[in-house]
């Protein structure tokens, strides 16, 4: 049997050690390391709201009114006014019945998916999903199947073997909407064919694309039109809208059936009221023209950066990506750009496996509308200089 220390040799022998790093301060898009100030290109803070002022003071209001914590579970006494509030205001912004908050993201997804599925079910997702729609889908029980991403013959194929082998079984397709490490986009509308033909459900994180994408920010989905096609929206609170926390969002009865199976729902204490506060005035602005504006700033910077480094980003049609994985491959070089990057003033992640597939690490930057167009200039610079 290995020690903890033989593991984490072993770990660092492969160059997939990892370590925590202390944010020391934050200033828009600078950041205090070690006692260095350097850009901030890791966060997901795509609209800079965790710095809003509003949303800032919505949280304290409600610091104020509720106090630090929820204080017990949402089936307990953890339910607050902010978080049915916000609840409510997620359900509008995404045009559907209704909608539940969760502890966070990782939790909405694991709790969702083992209610949802389970033995006799078939789950079948994409490759290049989430770690927590895997680990939901491992628990849940139910058979896995995996596509290569976006391989809609694939999926076609999976599906017909769930339907041959688990006959009276539920199939449930996973996929996020705009993927977190690549910054490539879900083929939504084949996806959602074969779901209708195959009669199977569809689950899509949008923990990226919400407020981001889309009009007025409201997703992958409702940009191509597909909300109805869609059984189950996942989200988070804690990327362009600034605060803390999950969300799931669909039919009345599918947020009953997590109210009463989700089991990181029921057994967790509820997001602290002020996360569902911040988040409620994070959606009025991601809604307002403020947000537009936010989001135009947004996609001049990513036009900049996609220009200076001969187009590497992702886009489909009109809408392009904020994430760009800037792909090394060998997890060392990795790291080696990662710690050059931020001698030169930089701060971007080296992901690597389990992340991302063995031999595919890569720099991953994250544009938020808080960067300036020099910063973005520098940024490329640097990559081009560095690699
Ligand atoms: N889905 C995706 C695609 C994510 O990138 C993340 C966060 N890294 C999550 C879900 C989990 O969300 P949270 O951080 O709120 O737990």
């Amino acid at each position: 049997m290995l020690s903890y220390d033989e593991i984490l040799n072993q770990l660092r022998d492969q160059s997939l050690f990892r370590e925590l790093r202390t944010i020391e301060q934050i200033t828009g898009p600078l950041v205090r390391v070690n006692d260095r100030t350097v850009v901030n290109f890791a966060s997901n803070d795509y609209l800079g709201l965790s710095q809003h002022p509003a949303v800032k003071m919505a949280a304290k209001a409600a610091i104020e009114e509720f106090g630090a914590g929820a204080g017990a579970s949402r089936l307990v006494t953890g339910t607050e006014s902010p978080h049915t509030k916000v609840e409510k205001e997620i359900a509008a912004f995404k045009g559907v019945e209704s909608a539940i908050v969760f502890s966070s993201g990782y939790a909405a997804a694991v709790g969702t998916i083992t209610s949802v599925a389970g033995p006799g079910d078939v789950i079948i997702l994409d490759k290049l999903a989430h770690a927590c729609l895997i680990d939901g889908a491992k628990l849940s029980g139910a058979a896995l199947r995996v596509f290569p991403h976006n391989d809609i013959a694939k999926l076609q194929s999976h599906l017909t073997w769930a339907r041959r082998t688990y006959p009276s079984g539920k199939a449930l397709i996973v996929t996020e909407s705009m993927f977190s490490m690549d910054g490539t986009f879900a083929d939504l509308t084949p996806i959602v064919g074969l779901k209708k033909n195959f009669d199977a459900l569809l689950m899509v994180d949008e923990a990226h694309a919400t407020g981001v994408i889309g009009p007025n920010g409201t997703g992958w989905v409702s940009a191509l039109g597909l909300t109805k096609e869609v059984d189950i929206q996942m989200g988070t609170l804690s990327k362009a809208l600034g605060a803390s926390g999950g969300f799931i969002c669909g039919s009345a009865s599918l947020i009953q059936l997590l109210v009463n199976k989700a089991r990181s729902f029921i057994y967790s204490t509820a997001l602290p009221p002020a996360s569902a506060a911040a988040a409620s005035e994070a959606l009025k602005i991601v809604h307002s023209p403020e947000g537009k504006l936010l989001r135009g700033h947004l996609l001049d910077n990513v036009l900049r950066l996609d220009q200076l480094l001969a187009h590497q980003s992702h886009r489909t049609g009109d809408t392009i990506s904020p994430i760009f994985p800037v792909m090394i491959g060998d997890e060392g070089r990795a790291l080696v750009l990662a710690a050059a990057l931020l001698e030169r003033g930089i701060l971007a992640p080296a992901i690597r496996y389990p992340t991302v597939a063995r031999g595919s690490a890569r720099i991953r930057i994250a544009l938020s509308s808080l960067h300036s167009n020099q910063q973005v200039s520098a940024l490329a610079e640097t990559i081009l200089l560095s690699k």
